[in-house]
């Protein structure tokens, strides 16, 4: 048996075509029943004859797709936690005024260690698949079908890990999402984050992966980022920065520039000054996040006051800035708190309002 979530589309062309030796339209056929109708049993795959049918329930298989929990914020946003062989990954719907927006996880754990994120404690465990990395989305997709009726409109890789350091497995999954016979999902709709690894930038922008670009930045000198985020050793602000005022964007185009806001620790006046000079020639808008203190990792959130500040001044210097209030809180969804359970070793509490199926 091979699994259906695993195949890009050009793979399964050649498996359908060579292997199966099934006609190439039954692929356009496959990715509507599955991933646009969400029907994962062959034998309701109408448009297709009887004896096809039958061969393709014999070498095709679907992974799980029940969460093993579902916790429903007070503000309406939603976290997920889907088994993955062994392990336990977190996605998380987030509602806001306009629209819900899809967070996935791209690893178990994260190998980067930024200080400030309780996914960094853990380590990294390992890569997620292609498939399981879809299994996310469509775990979430038929559970808004059925218990909540809404869907997502834009998609994010800002759950736990760093989806470029599983940038194979996270850009074949973008594909598939992508796909106009898959869920037809816009470049536009998904957003991949990262903390910066400078080469799979060059290799996103170089691929066009049909996916924005968003960037941790989250400090203004080389010594205050090589401090929280220890990437940065690796690839310095100039680094960094270089490669996104490189990138052959297309018009209109702008990459999403992050800003986690640390009291005391990169909010000053002088960094203030500094980011706009650090920005320029580069395309993009900014994303001020305030701390989710709820990590309990030692650090602290500006005043209210301070992001204001930060926003009105950066709009002066004409950037777009957005500021991110955490949502999802009191079920320990929010930015930088995705852990899994074997990890919290009794730190987080339990979600207060457990309902996998209803
Ligand atoms: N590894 C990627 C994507 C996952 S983290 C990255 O770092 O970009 C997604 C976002 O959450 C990043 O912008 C990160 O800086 C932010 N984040 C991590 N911990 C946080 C915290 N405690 N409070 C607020 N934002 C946090
Ligand atoms: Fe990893 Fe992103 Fe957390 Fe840093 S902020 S530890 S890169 S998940």
């Amino acid at each position: 048996m091979r699994e259906f979530f695993q195949f890009n589309r050009t793979e399964l062309e050649e498996f359908v075509t060579t292997e199966l030796e099934l006609p190439r339209y039954r692929v356009d056929q496959l990715f509507q029943w599955v991933y646009q109708k969400r029907v994962f049993d062959p034998e309701s795959w109408t448009n297709i004859g009887k004896a096809d049918r039958e061969r393709l329930k014999n070498v095709f298989q679907f992974p799980t797709l029940d969460p093993k929990l579902r916790v429903r914020s007070i503000d309406g946003t939603r976290k997920y936690l889907f088994t993955v062989a062994e392990d336990e990954v977190e996605s998380v719907m987030i509602k806001q005024p306009e629209r819900m927006t899809l967070c996935v996880s791209s690893q178990v754990g994260c190998a980067l260690g930024c200080k400030f994120c309780q996914t960094g404690t853990m380590g990294l465990k390992r890569h997620l698949s292609q498939g399981e990395i879809l299994t996310q989305v469509f775990g979430v997709l038929v559970d808004s079908d059925l218990n909540f009726g809404d869907t997502f409109s834009n998609m994010v890789f800002m759950g736990m890990g760093e989806p470029f350091h599983n940038y194979e497995a996270v850009t074949r999954a973008i594909s598939v999402l992508n796909d106009p016979h898959g869920l037809a999902l816009s470049p536009r709709k998904i957003t991949v984050s990262t903390a910066g690894l400078v080469p799979s930038i060059e290799r996103f922008f170089k691929e066009r992966v049909g996916a924005n670009l968003a960037v941790s930045l989250n400090a203004t000198t080389d010594e205050v980022r090589n401090e929280v985020m220890p990437i940065n050793r690796k690839f310095p602000l100039e680094k960094l920065l270089g490669s996104l005022r490189n990138a052959d964007l297309p018009p209109r185009k702008r990459i999403t520039i992050e800003y986690v806001m640390l009291r005391g620790v990169n909010d000053s006046d002088d960094d203030l000054k500094r980011l706009p000079q650090l920005l320029r020639g580069i395309p993009c808008k900014v994303n001020l996040i305030p701390y989710n203190f709820n990590t309990g990792l030692g650090y602290e959130c500006p005043e209210e006051g301070t992001l204001h500040k930060w926003q009105k001044e950066l709009m002066r210097h004409n950037f777009v800035v957005t500021i991110r209030w955490s949502k999802g809180r009191d079920i320990d969804a929010a930015c930088g708190q995705l852990v899994t359970k074997s990890a919290q070793k009794g730190r987080l509490r339990e979600p207060s309002q457990v309902a996998a199926n209803g």
